[in-house]
Protein backbone atom coordinates (compact mmCIF):
# COMPACT_ATOMS: atom_id res chain seq x y z
CA UNK A 1 0.00 0.00 0.00
CA UNK A 2 1.21 3.49 -0.09
CA UNK A 3 0.82 3.79 3.13
CA UNK A 4 3.71 1.46 3.94
CA UNK A 5 5.78 3.33 1.07
CA UNK A 6 4.91 6.39 2.55
CA UNK A 7 5.63 5.51 6.59
CA UNK A 8 8.19 3.50 5.76
CA UNK A 9 9.80 3.35 2.54
CA UNK A 10 12.20 5.62 2.35
CA UNK A 11 13.34 4.96 5.79
CA UNK A 12 17.24 6.36 7.39
CA UNK A 13 19.24 3.54 8.07
CA UNK A 14 19.61 3.22 12.28
CA UNK A 15 20.57 0.51 14.34
CA UNK A 16 19.84 -0.89 17.53
CA UNK A 17 22.29 -2.89 20.18
CA UNK A 18 20.36 -6.33 18.78
CA UNK A 19 21.40 -5.13 15.00
CA UNK A 20 18.08 -4.47 14.21
CA UNK A 21 17.77 -2.11 11.53
CA UNK A 22 15.43 0.85 13.54
CA UNK A 23 12.00 1.56 11.28
CA UNK A 24 10.90 5.26 12.17
CA UNK A 25 11.57 7.51 9.46
CA UNK A 26 12.96 10.57 10.56
CA UNK A 27 10.30 12.92 11.14
CA UNK A 28 10.90 15.60 8.53
CA UNK A 29 10.97 12.61 6.18
CA UNK A 30 7.36 11.67 6.76
CA UNK A 31 6.50 14.92 6.75
CA UNK A 32 7.58 15.38 2.97
CA UNK A 33 5.70 11.55 1.72
CA UNK A 34 2.81 13.32 3.63
CA UNK A 35 3.52 16.62 1.75
CA UNK A 36 3.33 14.08 -1.39
CA UNK A 37 0.77 12.32 -0.64
CA UNK A 38 -1.51 15.10 -0.48
CA UNK A 39 -0.47 17.08 -3.35
CA UNK A 40 -0.75 13.74 -5.48
CA UNK A 41 -3.76 14.26 -7.45
CA UNK A 42 -2.32 17.79 -9.14
CA UNK A 43 1.09 16.83 -8.83
CA UNK A 44 2.76 17.99 -12.34
CA UNK A 45 0.32 20.48 -13.11
CA UNK A 46 -0.58 24.13 -11.77
CA UNK A 47 -3.97 23.06 -11.28
CA UNK A 48 -5.77 22.94 -7.99
CA UNK A 49 -9.45 23.30 -7.32
CA UNK A 50 -10.25 26.38 -6.62
CA UNK A 51 -8.48 27.86 -9.24
CA UNK A 52 -10.89 27.72 -12.19
CA UNK A 53 -8.79 25.57 -14.03
CA UNK A 54 -9.22 22.49 -12.46
CA UNK A 55 -10.61 19.72 -14.42
CA UNK A 56 -10.83 16.25 -11.89
CA UNK A 57 -10.93 13.88 -14.40
CA UNK A 58 -8.34 15.07 -16.46
CA UNK A 59 -6.13 14.79 -14.14
CA UNK A 60 -7.25 10.95 -13.01
CA UNK A 61 -4.30 9.40 -14.79
CA UNK A 62 -2.28 11.56 -13.10
CA UNK A 63 -3.62 10.10 -9.94
CA UNK A 64 -3.57 6.91 -10.79
CA UNK A 65 0.62 7.50 -11.49
CA UNK A 66 1.07 9.58 -8.08
CA UNK A 67 -0.49 7.05 -5.96
CA UNK A 68 0.80 3.45 -6.67
CA UNK A 69 -0.44 1.15 -4.29
CA UNK A 70 2.86 -1.26 -2.85
CA UNK A 71 1.80 -4.11 -0.55
CA UNK A 72 4.84 -5.64 0.06
CA UNK A 73 6.88 -5.23 3.38
CA UNK A 74 9.86 -2.63 3.57
CA UNK A 75 12.91 -4.63 3.49
CA UNK A 76 13.79 -3.56 6.98
CA UNK A 77 10.87 -5.30 8.63
CA UNK A 78 10.39 -8.65 6.28
CA UNK A 79 13.95 -8.61 7.77
CA UNK A 80 12.72 -8.49 11.53
CA UNK A 81 10.23 -10.75 10.82
CA UNK A 82 12.27 -13.45 9.51
CA UNK A 83 14.33 -12.69 12.58
CA UNK A 84 11.56 -13.10 14.88
CA UNK A 85 9.99 -16.58 13.14
CA UNK A 86 13.53 -18.00 13.20
CA UNK A 87 13.38 -17.17 16.75
CA UNK A 88 9.85 -18.32 17.12
CA UNK A 89 10.78 -21.41 15.67
CA UNK A 90 13.92 -22.60 17.09
CA UNK A 91 13.10 -21.29 20.55
CA UNK A 92 9.44 -21.49 21.54
CA UNK A 93 7.72 -24.42 19.55
CA UNK A 94 9.97 -26.48 21.34
CA UNK A 95 8.26 -25.66 24.68
CA UNK A 96 5.08 -26.20 23.62
CA UNK A 97 4.10 -29.33 24.69
CA UNK A 98 5.86 -28.72 27.72
CA UNK A 99 3.95 -25.17 29.16
CA UNK A 100 0.75 -27.33 28.32
CA UNK A 101 2.08 -30.33 30.23
CA UNK A 102 3.10 -28.22 33.28
CA UNK A 103 1.80 -24.78 33.53
CA UNK A 104 4.85 -23.41 33.42
CA UNK A 105 6.86 -21.09 31.21
CA UNK A 106 10.49 -22.14 31.10
CA UNK A 107 12.96 -19.84 32.16
CA UNK A 108 15.07 -20.17 29.01
CA UNK A 109 12.92 -18.72 26.94
CA UNK A 110 11.71 -15.84 29.16
CA UNK A 111 15.45 -15.39 28.12
CA UNK A 112 15.05 -15.49 24.82
CA UNK A 113 11.67 -13.29 24.46
CA UNK A 114 13.99 -10.85 26.92
CA UNK A 115 16.60 -11.03 24.47
CA UNK A 116 14.74 -10.69 21.37
CA UNK A 117 13.27 -7.36 22.75
CA UNK A 118 9.98 -8.47 22.59
CA UNK A 119 8.97 -7.14 26.09
CA UNK A 120 9.50 -3.59 24.49
CA UNK A 121 9.01 -3.91 20.53
CA UNK A 122 6.72 -0.71 20.81
CA UNK A 123 8.07 1.04 23.64
CA UNK A 124 10.67 4.06 22.48
CA UNK A 125 14.20 3.77 22.33
CA UNK A 126 14.51 6.58 25.14
CA UNK A 127 13.05 4.55 27.12
CA UNK A 128 14.28 0.93 26.59
CA UNK A 129 12.33 -0.64 23.70
CA UNK A 130 13.12 -1.35 20.03
CA UNK A 131 10.97 1.53 18.93
CA UNK A 132 9.52 -0.38 16.35
CA UNK A 133 6.43 1.15 14.37
CA UNK A 134 3.10 -0.34 15.24
CA UNK A 135 3.59 -2.45 12.47
CA UNK A 136 6.79 -3.95 13.18
CA UNK A 137 5.22 -4.82 16.74
CA UNK A 138 2.29 -6.81 14.65
CA UNK A 139 4.65 -8.48 12.91
CA UNK A 140 6.60 -9.78 15.32
CA UNK A 141 3.16 -10.46 17.90
CA UNK A 142 2.07 -12.59 14.59
CA UNK A 143 5.02 -14.65 14.81
CA UNK A 144 4.85 -15.25 18.88
CA UNK A 145 1.32 -16.54 18.14
CA UNK A 146 2.63 -19.45 16.19
CA UNK A 147 3.91 -20.99 19.82
CA UNK A 148 2.06 -21.85 22.88
CA UNK A 149 -0.04 -18.36 23.72
CA UNK A 150 1.57 -18.23 27.49
CA UNK A 151 4.64 -16.49 25.58
CA UNK A 152 2.33 -13.55 24.06
CA UNK A 153 0.25 -13.19 27.42
CA UNK A 154 3.71 -12.29 28.91
CA UNK A 155 5.29 -10.34 26.31
CA UNK A 156 2.52 -8.83 24.18
CA UNK A 157 0.03 -7.82 26.82
CA UNK A 158 3.54 -6.59 28.33
CA UNK A 159 3.94 -4.33 25.63
CA UNK A 160 0.38 -3.18 25.38
CA UNK A 161 -1.78 -2.73 28.79
CA UNK A 162 1.13 -3.82 30.84
CA UNK A 163 3.20 -0.88 29.30
CA UNK A 164 0.98 2.01 27.55
CA UNK A 165 -0.19 3.13 30.72
CA UNK A 166 2.94 4.93 31.66
CA UNK A 167 4.10 5.51 27.96
CA UNK A 168 0.63 7.56 27.44
CA UNK A 169 0.59 9.07 30.45
CA UNK A 170 3.04 8.83 33.18
CA UNK A 171 5.62 11.67 34.16
CA UNK A 172 8.69 12.10 33.07
CA UNK A 173 9.94 10.20 36.09
CA UNK A 174 7.61 7.31 36.12
CA UNK A 175 8.50 6.89 32.00
CA UNK A 176 12.56 6.25 33.42
CA UNK A 177 11.54 4.77 36.21
CA UNK A 178 9.23 2.05 34.79
CA UNK A 179 9.55 1.82 30.87
CA UNK A 180 13.03 0.00 30.78
CA UNK A 181 12.24 -2.34 33.25
CA UNK A 182 9.01 -3.38 31.67
CA UNK A 183 10.59 -3.08 27.97
CA UNK A 184 12.96 -5.40 29.26
CA UNK A 185 11.26 -8.03 30.88
CA UNK A 186 12.50 -7.36 34.18
CA UNK A 187 9.36 -6.15 35.32
CA UNK A 188 5.44 -7.30 34.33
CA UNK A 189 2.83 -5.03 34.12
CA UNK A 190 -0.63 -5.57 34.36
CA UNK A 191 -3.71 -3.83 34.00
CA UNK A 192 -6.77 -3.57 36.00
CA UNK A 193 -9.20 -2.34 34.86
CA UNK A 194 -12.56 -5.72 35.45
CA UNK A 195 -14.92 -5.98 38.13
CA UNK A 196 -16.96 -8.61 38.97
CA UNK A 197 -19.92 -6.16 38.21
CA UNK A 198 -17.76 -3.90 35.52
CA UNK A 199 -16.84 -5.88 32.22
CA UNK A 200 -18.15 -4.29 28.88
CA UNK A 201 -19.51 -1.29 31.13
CA UNK A 202 -16.03 -0.85 32.25
CA UNK A 203 -17.03 2.70 33.56
CA UNK A 204 -19.51 1.02 36.27
CA UNK A 205 -16.58 0.51 38.31
CA UNK A 206 -16.77 0.12 41.89
CA UNK A 207 -13.54 0.04 43.48
CA UNK A 208 -13.31 3.23 44.67
CA UNK A 209 -10.24 5.92 45.03
CA UNK A 210 -10.34 8.33 48.10
CA UNK A 211 -7.77 11.72 48.29
CA UNK A 212 -6.29 11.69 51.99
CA UNK A 213 -3.62 14.18 51.81
CA UNK A 214 -0.76 13.15 50.29
CA UNK A 215 -2.09 9.70 48.92
CA UNK A 216 -4.81 8.24 47.68
CA UNK A 217 -6.47 5.06 49.06
CA UNK A 218 -8.17 2.23 47.26
CA UNK A 219 -11.01 -0.24 48.26
CA UNK A 220 -12.35 -3.08 45.84
CA UNK A 221 -11.40 -6.04 43.93
CA UNK A 222 -10.81 -6.81 40.34
CA UNK A 223 -11.62 -9.73 38.20
CA UNK A 224 -9.54 -11.86 35.39
CA UNK A 225 -6.35 -9.78 35.83
CA UNK A 226 -3.61 -11.37 33.31
CA UNK A 227 -0.32 -11.58 34.96
CA UNK A 228 -1.06 -10.24 37.97
CA UNK A 229 1.12 -13.22 40.22
CA UNK A 230 3.91 -12.34 38.08
CA UNK A 231 3.32 -9.19 37.73
CA UNK A 232 5.55 -5.96 39.46
CA UNK A 233 3.37 -3.15 38.89
CA UNK A 234 -0.16 -2.72 38.44
CA UNK A 235 -2.33 0.04 36.68
CA UNK A 236 -5.45 -0.08 38.16
CA UNK A 237 -8.64 1.84 37.23
CA UNK A 238 -11.20 3.20 40.21
CA UNK A 239 -13.69 5.59 40.93
CA UNK A 240 -13.05 8.83 42.93
CA UNK A 241 -16.97 9.74 42.53
CA UNK A 242 -19.53 7.28 40.84
CA UNK A 243 -21.91 9.63 40.23
CA UNK A 244 -19.57 11.26 37.41
CA UNK A 245 -19.60 7.48 35.73
CA UNK A 246 -16.75 7.54 33.66
CA UNK A 247 -15.83 11.17 33.68
CA UNK A 248 -14.86 10.15 37.65
CA UNK A 249 -12.15 7.33 36.98
CA UNK A 250 -8.51 7.50 38.06
CA UNK A 251 -5.25 5.09 37.06
CA UNK A 252 -3.04 4.68 39.64
CA UNK A 253 -0.05 2.74 39.41
CA UNK A 254 0.14 0.57 42.19
CA UNK A 255 4.23 -1.43 42.78
CA UNK A 256 3.43 -5.37 44.42
CA UNK A 257 3.92 -5.87 47.16
CA UNK A 258 2.30 -2.71 48.47
CA UNK A 259 0.27 -3.16 51.79
CA UNK A 260 -3.11 -3.48 51.13
CA UNK A 261 -3.23 -5.17 47.59
CA UNK A 262 -3.45 -8.79 47.45
CA UNK A 263 -3.32 -11.05 44.45
CA UNK A 264 -6.20 -13.71 44.83
CA UNK A 265 -7.37 -16.25 43.92
CA UNK A 266 -6.08 -17.47 40.09
CA UNK A 267 -9.21 -18.12 37.93
CA UNK A 268 -8.85 -21.58 35.88
CA UNK A 269 -9.46 -20.92 32.09
CA UNK A 270 -10.23 -22.62 29.16
CA UNK A 271 -6.74 -22.28 27.67
CA UNK A 272 -3.65 -20.76 28.05
CA UNK A 273 -1.64 -23.05 30.36
CA UNK A 274 0.99 -21.19 32.13
CA UNK A 275 -0.73 -18.07 32.05
CA UNK A 276 -2.26 -16.47 35.19
CA UNK A 277 -5.61 -14.68 35.08
CA UNK A 278 -6.46 -13.39 38.82
CA UNK A 279 -8.19 -11.62 41.09
CA UNK A 280 -6.80 -8.32 43.16
CA UNK A 281 -8.21 -7.13 46.22
CA UNK A 282 -7.23 -3.63 47.54
CA UNK A 283 -7.90 -3.20 51.11
CA UNK A 284 -7.29 0.43 52.69
CA UNK A 285 -4.21 0.49 50.07
CA UNK A 286 -2.16 4.10 49.96
CA UNK A 287 -0.68 4.66 47.50
CA UNK A 288 1.44 8.02 46.86
CA UNK A 289 -0.85 10.77 45.08
CA UNK A 290 1.77 11.18 42.49
CA UNK A 291 1.00 7.83 41.56
CA UNK A 292 -2.13 8.93 39.73
CA UNK A 293 -1.60 9.17 36.11
CA UNK A 294 -3.00 11.56 33.78
CA UNK A 295 -5.61 13.75 35.35
CA UNK A 296 -8.60 12.50 38.02
CA UNK A 297 -10.98 11.97 35.71
CA UNK A 298 -8.93 10.87 32.99
CA UNK A 299 -8.10 7.14 33.39
CA UNK A 300 -11.22 5.39 31.62
CA UNK A 301 -9.85 7.46 28.56
CA UNK A 302 -6.55 6.37 28.93
CA UNK A 303 -8.22 2.75 29.42
CA UNK A 304 -9.51 2.92 25.76
CA UNK A 305 -6.41 4.44 24.68
CA UNK A 306 -4.21 1.70 25.99
CA UNK A 307 -6.87 -0.73 24.60
CA UNK A 308 -6.53 0.56 20.93
CA UNK A 309 -3.34 -0.92 21.31
CA UNK A 310 -4.33 -4.53 22.79
CA UNK A 311 -6.89 -4.61 20.08
CA UNK A 312 -4.38 -3.95 17.82
CA UNK A 313 -2.21 -6.77 18.87
CA UNK A 314 -4.63 -9.53 19.14
CA UNK A 315 -6.02 -8.81 15.45
CA UNK A 316 -1.83 -9.36 14.59
CA UNK A 317 -1.75 -12.59 17.50
CA UNK A 318 -4.96 -14.29 15.18
CA UNK A 319 -3.32 -13.56 12.06
CA UNK A 320 -0.62 -15.32 12.78
CA UNK A 321 -2.19 -17.86 14.60
CA UNK A 322 -4.56 -18.82 11.63
CA UNK A 323 -0.91 -18.76 9.54
CA UNK A 324 0.16 -21.78 11.87
CA UNK A 325 -3.31 -23.58 11.68
CA UNK A 326 -2.98 -23.26 7.52
CA UNK A 327 0.27 -24.59 7.26
CA UNK A 328 -0.76 -27.59 9.38
CA UNK A 329 -3.73 -28.09 7.59
CA UNK A 330 -1.84 -28.03 4.31
CA UNK A 331 0.75 -30.30 5.66
CA UNK A 332 -2.11 -32.80 6.67
CA UNK A 333 -3.94 -32.70 3.50
CA UNK A 334 -0.85 -33.16 1.81
CA UNK A 335 0.30 -36.60 4.00
CA UNK A 336 -2.64 -37.99 4.51
CA UNK A 337 -4.51 -40.61 1.97
CA UNK A 338 -8.41 -41.61 1.70
CA UNK A 339 -9.90 -43.12 -0.90
CA UNK A 340 -6.71 -43.32 -2.70
CA UNK A 341 -5.86 -40.04 -3.12
CA UNK A 342 -4.13 -37.27 -0.96
CA UNK A 343 -6.93 -35.14 1.26
CA UNK A 344 -5.37 -32.65 -0.86
CA UNK A 345 -6.74 -33.85 -4.13
CA UNK A 346 -10.29 -34.10 -2.84
CA UNK A 347 -12.31 -31.17 -3.81
CA UNK A 348 -14.34 -30.64 -0.48
CA UNK A 349 -10.84 -30.46 1.22
CA UNK A 350 -9.19 -28.23 -1.64
CA UNK A 351 -11.88 -25.76 -1.37
CA UNK A 352 -11.69 -25.63 2.80
CA UNK A 353 -7.87 -24.96 2.35
CA UNK A 354 -8.88 -21.97 -0.44
CA UNK A 355 -11.48 -20.35 1.65
CA UNK A 356 -9.19 -20.66 4.62
CA UNK A 357 -6.54 -18.59 2.39
CA UNK A 358 -8.87 -16.05 1.37
CA UNK A 359 -10.34 -15.47 4.79
CA UNK A 360 -6.57 -14.76 6.08
CA UNK A 361 -5.60 -13.11 3.50
CA UNK A 362 -8.22 -10.65 4.10
CA UNK A 363 -7.86 -10.20 7.57
CA UNK A 364 -4.24 -9.94 7.87
CA UNK A 365 -5.12 -6.67 5.76
CA UNK A 366 -7.56 -5.54 7.78
CA UNK A 367 -4.74 -6.31 10.57
CA UNK A 368 -2.27 -4.01 9.03
CA UNK A 369 -3.97 -1.61 8.78
CA UNK A 370 -4.89 -1.02 11.75
CA UNK A 371 -1.46 -0.94 12.75
CA UNK A 372 -0.72 1.57 9.86
CA UNK A 373 -3.33 3.69 11.39
CA UNK A 374 -2.26 3.39 15.06
CA UNK A 375 1.00 5.07 14.40
CA UNK A 376 -1.35 7.91 12.49
CA UNK A 377 -2.69 10.67 13.88
CA UNK A 378 -6.40 10.22 13.61
CA UNK A 379 -7.82 8.95 16.67
CA UNK A 380 -11.12 7.81 15.60
CA UNK A 381 -9.48 6.12 13.07
CA UNK A 382 -7.68 4.37 14.92
CA UNK A 383 -9.93 3.28 17.35
CA UNK A 384 -12.42 1.68 14.46
CA UNK A 385 -9.47 0.14 12.55
CA UNK A 386 -8.26 -1.01 15.91
CA UNK A 387 -12.14 -2.65 16.72
CA UNK A 388 -12.69 -3.71 13.31
CA UNK A 389 -9.23 -5.65 13.46
CA UNK A 390 -9.68 -7.44 16.44
CA UNK A 391 -13.88 -8.50 15.41
CA UNK A 392 -12.74 -9.33 12.00
CA UNK A 393 -9.81 -11.63 12.85
CA UNK A 394 -10.97 -12.98 16.04
CA UNK A 395 -14.24 -14.72 13.94
CA UNK A 396 -11.28 -15.97 11.25
CA UNK A 397 -9.22 -17.55 13.36
CA UNK A 398 -12.10 -19.23 15.37
CA UNK A 399 -13.49 -20.24 11.82
CA UNK A 400 -9.37 -21.80 10.19
CA UNK A 401 -9.38 -23.34 13.50
CA UNK A 402 -12.64 -25.07 13.74
CA UNK A 403 -11.93 -26.29 9.84
CA UNK A 404 -8.46 -27.06 10.03
CA UNK A 405 -9.53 -29.85 13.11
CA UNK A 406 -12.24 -30.97 10.63
CA UNK A 407 -9.18 -31.61 8.06
CA UNK A 408 -7.42 -33.67 11.15
CA UNK A 409 -10.25 -35.56 11.52
CA UNK A 410 -9.82 -37.63 15.27
CA UNK A 411 -6.39 -36.73 15.53
CA UNK A 412 -7.59 -32.91 15.66
CA UNK A 413 -10.06 -33.36 18.31
CA UNK A 414 -6.61 -35.12 20.26
CA UNK A 415 -4.63 -33.68 22.65
CA UNK A 416 -1.52 -35.67 20.50
CA UNK A 417 -1.74 -32.62 18.16
CA UNK A 418 -1.64 -28.83 19.36
CA UNK A 419 -4.91 -28.28 16.61
CA UNK A 420 -7.36 -28.26 19.80
CA UNK A 421 -5.26 -26.21 22.08
CA UNK A 422 -4.58 -23.19 19.70
CA UNK A 423 -8.84 -23.85 19.02
CA UNK A 424 -9.33 -22.82 23.03
CA UNK A 425 -6.36 -20.43 22.74
CA UNK A 426 -8.17 -18.21 20.50
CA UNK A 427 -11.58 -18.25 21.25
CA UNK A 428 -10.68 -15.82 24.37
CA UNK A 429 -10.50 -13.29 21.56
CA UNK A 430 -13.56 -12.29 20.89
CA UNK A 431 -13.63 -11.83 24.60
CA UNK A 432 -10.85 -9.71 26.24
CA UNK A 433 -10.20 -6.27 25.94
CA UNK A 434 -13.37 -5.82 24.54
CA UNK A 435 -15.94 -8.74 23.74
CA UNK A 436 -17.04 -8.87 19.72
CA UNK A 437 -20.07 -7.21 20.38
CA UNK A 438 -18.15 -3.97 22.10
CA UNK A 439 -16.35 -3.56 18.84
CA UNK A 440 -19.55 -3.72 16.71
CA UNK A 441 -20.61 -0.80 18.97
CA UNK A 442 -17.57 1.01 18.36
CA UNK A 443 -18.02 0.57 14.79
CA UNK A 444 -21.81 1.14 14.43
CA UNK A 445 -20.76 4.30 16.69
CA UNK A 446 -18.58 5.69 14.33
CA UNK A 447 -20.76 4.63 11.51
CA UNK A 448 -23.55 6.98 12.78
CA UNK A 449 -21.05 9.84 13.89
CA UNK A 450 -20.08 9.86 10.15
CA UNK A 451 -23.69 9.37 8.70
CA UNK A 452 -24.57 12.44 11.13
CA UNK A 453 -22.14 14.52 10.14
CA UNK A 454 -23.23 14.10 6.76
CA UNK A 455 -26.53 15.01 7.48
CA UNK A 456 -28.38 13.08 4.99
CA UNK A 457 -31.88 11.80 5.21
CA UNK A 458 -33.87 9.59 3.39
C1 LIG B 1 -8.35 -14.74 29.70
C2 LIG B 1 -8.84 -13.39 30.11
C3 LIG B 1 -7.93 -12.40 30.41
C4 LIG B 1 -8.38 -11.14 30.82
N1 LIG B 1 -7.47 -10.19 31.18
C5 LIG B 1 -7.91 -9.00 31.67
C6 LIG B 1 -6.96 -8.03 32.16
O1 LIG B 1 -5.75 -8.23 32.12
N2 LIG B 1 -7.45 -6.88 32.67
C7 LIG B 1 -8.79 -6.59 32.74
O2 LIG B 1 -9.15 -5.52 33.21
N3 LIG B 1 -9.69 -7.50 32.28
C8 LIG B 1 -9.29 -8.69 31.76
N4 LIG B 1 -10.20 -9.61 31.32
C9 LIG B 1 -11.62 -9.30 31.39
C10 LIG B 1 -12.27 -9.06 30.04
O3 LIG B 1 -11.81 -7.86 29.49
C11 LIG B 1 -13.78 -9.11 30.22
O4 LIG B 1 -14.10 -10.46 30.47
C12 LIG B 1 -14.56 -8.59 29.03
O5 LIG B 1 -14.39 -7.22 28.88
C13 LIG B 1 -16.05 -8.92 29.11
O6 LIG B 1 -16.57 -8.56 30.34
P1 LIG B 1 -17.45 -9.61 31.17
O7 LIG B 1 -16.70 -10.90 31.22
O8 LIG B 1 -17.81 -9.00 32.46
O9 LIG B 1 -18.73 -9.87 30.29
P2 LIG B 1 -20.09 -9.01 30.34
O10 LIG B 1 -19.76 -7.56 30.25
O11 LIG B 1 -20.91 -9.45 31.48
O12 LIG B 1 -20.78 -9.45 28.99
C14 LIG B 1 -21.46 -10.70 28.85
C15 LIG B 1 -21.98 -10.80 27.43
O13 LIG B 1 -22.92 -9.76 27.19
C16 LIG B 1 -22.54 -9.02 26.04
N5 LIG B 1 -22.96 -7.62 26.19
C17 LIG B 1 -22.74 -6.79 27.24
N6 LIG B 1 -23.23 -5.58 26.98
C18 LIG B 1 -23.78 -5.63 25.73
C19 LIG B 1 -24.42 -4.69 24.88
N7 LIG B 1 -24.60 -3.41 25.25
N8 LIG B 1 -24.84 -5.10 23.66
C20 LIG B 1 -24.65 -6.37 23.26
N9 LIG B 1 -24.03 -7.30 24.02
C21 LIG B 1 -23.60 -6.95 25.24
C22 LIG B 1 -21.04 -9.16 25.98
O14 LIG B 1 -20.54 -8.90 24.67
C23 LIG B 1 -20.86 -10.61 26.38
O15 LIG B 1 -21.10 -11.44 25.29
C24 LIG B 1 -9.78 -10.87 30.89
C25 LIG B 1 -10.68 -11.88 30.55
C26 LIG B 1 -10.24 -13.13 30.17
C27 LIG B 1 -11.24 -14.18 29.82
Amino acid sequence: MHVFAARFGSMARRHDLAGIELLDAPTHEIERQRHILHQAPYHGTNLTPGSGHFNYFSNIPRILDHRPMNFALPPDLARWQERVRAFVTAELQPHDAEIEETGRVPEIAMAGLRRMGLFGTNTPQAYGGLGLSMLGSCLAIEEIAKAHTAFYYLSGVNVHIGSKPIEFSGTEEQKRRWLPELASGRVIGAFALTEQGAGSDAARLATTARRDGDHYVLNGSKLYITNAPEAGLFTVFATLDPLLGSRGIGAFLVEAGTRGLTVGRTIEMAAGRGSHHSELLFNECRIPAANLLAGEGEGFALAMRCLDAGRTHWGAYCVGAAQRLLDLAIARASSREAFGQRLREHQGIEWMLADMAAALHAARLVAYEAAWRYDGEDAAARTRAAALSKLICADMVQKIADTTLQIFGGSGYSREQPIERIWRETRVVRILDGTSEMMRRIVARDLYRTADRRNTSV
